[in-house]
């Protein structure tokens, strides 16, 4: 079996509760959502593809860019377009088992995740939506050169459902801490609720032994911040009380700026955790961060 892929890179983790640790990303491709309404007025979106990524197709970014790090950074839609879009699978890996570990290994500062000073090195599977590529992850996870691995941080935006072959692998064989990193869309994002939040199969998650949760929600207004609120209420009714992020729009640092000190305020007063975009602060958020 093969992982497509638009990029893997070793970085700080930006976001949620392990800020600033070492980490190694992997950024497989395709997602289910396409989130057009970032950084666009709520209620806005009408066509099937972002108008920015739209614009960058018919400008020719497909002829004029060879190189997926060298594509443009937009602002609005999601962030990571050229990882959803099929339009730009030109630029995506397709690795088999070995030749990914090879090339996550190769990322990490002594070729393996667990340093001789006792720092372990953490993996991030991000995207695009990694729960599409399960029964890759299970022949990953069992790939003898990742057996000193000892933290995983799936990235999800809680919507696929988790199969029993990853279940079953994650309950009883992954021996290392899993933490679900969960990023639910709301209505700003223009993806519909009932497709968005979906507590029966984040409950479903959690059932994975021993693991941990946080849920984090992008927000730039008081729309966002009682979505939250109605959404959490969901969630919680499910049983699934856990950590609550919030964490300010921005590909771009001039949104993010732009936002995040409200988006701080928002926090405190609603007893919710903030969360920088630590990546755009150091890196502007370029790829590869
Ligand atoms: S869920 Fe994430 S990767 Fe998928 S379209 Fe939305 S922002 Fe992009």
């Amino acid at each position: 079996m093969k992982l497509r892929y638009s990029e893997s890179f070793y970085s700080v983790q930006g976001e949620g509760n392990f800020v600033g640790t070492p980490s190694v990303f992997l950024r497989s491709f395709g997602c289910n959502f396409r989130c057009q309404g970032f950084g666009l007025p709520h209620g806005t979106v009408k066509q099937k593809v972002s108008t920015e990524v739209q614009a960058l197709l018919d400008g020719g970014v497909l002829d004029t860019v060879n190189k997926f790090e060298d594509l443009p950074i937009t602002q609005t839609g999601c962030d990571t377009y050229a990882s959803i879009y099929p339009q730009f699978k030109k630029y995506m890996m397709d690795k088999t088992v070995d030749e990914v570990v090879d090339d996550v290994l190769s990322l990490t500062p002594e070729g393996k995740w667990m340093m001789d000073n006792g720092q372990d090195i953490h993996f991030i599977l991000t995207g695009g939506e990694p729960l599409l590529w399960q029964r890759f992850w299970v022949e990953l996870f069992n790939h003898k050169r990742m057996r000193d691995l000892k933290n995983v941080t799936i990235e999800t935006n809680a919507s696929q459902p988790l199969r029993n072959p990853l279940f079953n692998y994650l309950s009883t064989q992954g021996n290392f801490q899993l933490t679900w990193a969960c990023s639910p869309k709301l209505s700003v994002s223009a993806e519909p609720w009932e497709n968005a939040i979906k507590p029966h199969v984040v409950a479903r998650y959690l059932e994975v032994y021993g693991s941990k949760m946080y849920l984090k929600f992008v927000v730039a207004d008081e729309v966002d911040v009682e979505d939250v609120k109605r959404a959490v209420d969901e969630y919680r009714r499910f049983g699934i009380n856990v950590p609550v992020y919030i964490m300010p729009v921005g590909g771009s640092n001039l949104e993010y700026a732009k936002y995040k000190l409200d988006v701080a305020e928002l926090a405190l007063s609603n007893g919710w955790r903030y969360s920088p975009r630590l990546q755009v602060d150091l890196f502007g958020n370029g790829w590869g961060t």
